[in-house]
């Protein structure tokens, strides 16, 4: 158990999401099965923004208070049967099994409040915002497979640094706009997908600003 669980945020670790995977596919496959509806896997990288600034500012005990914090925000952000995970450094993955496509930003979007809402209060001396950057799998509506969980954690991370790009303290959503999966390889790297949000059939949608 020990070793399947992060010791600084008493969150689960990369390991653990990655021997449960198998699992959480067959349910999301089995949930959209039995509902008929456009069900996925919701995967969420939620990195803290200028996370280094605050350990500079305040010191590493402080940053590690912070990073317990988002921790705390994140598991209750997330319902029962969600995974909240430390995927490494200041960087964490929620995992949602059976999640509407269509509420991938709103839930992406809740998460990001919630890490902003759980810091800077009195007697909390850093204020700490968070970009998230979100996909679905399976990656097309109609549910085939030909793209595995990996791609879909792919397109969340180059989700996640547009959200960045864009000014942090926001969300991403990478999704196919379907069709045309035959063009992509199996794992498309970074610069791949650049041409791909420029050229065509990628939907990149980031939020507006969050109100100040
Ligand atoms: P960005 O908004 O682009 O993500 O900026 P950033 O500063 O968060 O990103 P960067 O990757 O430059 O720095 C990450 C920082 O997170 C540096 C590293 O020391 C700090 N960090 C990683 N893990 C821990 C930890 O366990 N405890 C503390 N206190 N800091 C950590
Ligand atoms: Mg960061
Ligand atoms: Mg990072």
């Amino acid at each position: 158990e020990a070793s399947l669980v992060d010791p600084l945020t008493q969150l689960r670790n990369r390991r653990f999401v990655l021997e449960r995977m198998p699992g959480l596919l067959a349910q999301v496959r089995r949930q959209r099965q039995d509902s008929g509806r456009d069900l996925v896997l919701g995967l969420m990288l939620v990195d803290a923004d200028r996370f280094k600034q605050i350990n500079d500012r305040y010191g590493h005990e402080t940053g590690d208070r912070v990073l317990c914090r988002i921790a705390q925000a994140l598991h209750e952000a997330v319902r029962a049967g969600d995974e909240a995970v430390r995927w490494g450094g200041e960087e964490f993955l929620v995992v949602l099994p059976g999640v509407a496509r269509s509420d991938l930003m709103a839930i992406a979007d809740r998460i990001r409040t919630g890490i902003e809402a759980s810091s800077g209060g009195p007697g909390q001396p850093a204020r700490v915002t968070a970009s998230v950057g979100a996909a679905g799998w399976p990656l097309a509506s109609d549910g085939g497979e030909r793209h595995d969980w990996q791609v879909a954690l792919s397109l969340a991370d180059f989700a996640l640094y547009r959200a960045k790009d864009a000014g942090r303290n926001r969300c991403a959503l990478l999704e196919l706009a379907l069709v045309d999966l035959a063009a992509w390889p199996d794992r498309p790297d970074a610069a791949y997908l650049q041409g791909m949000v420029e050229a065509r059939r990628v939907g990149l949608r980031i939020e507006p600003d969050p109100q100040p």
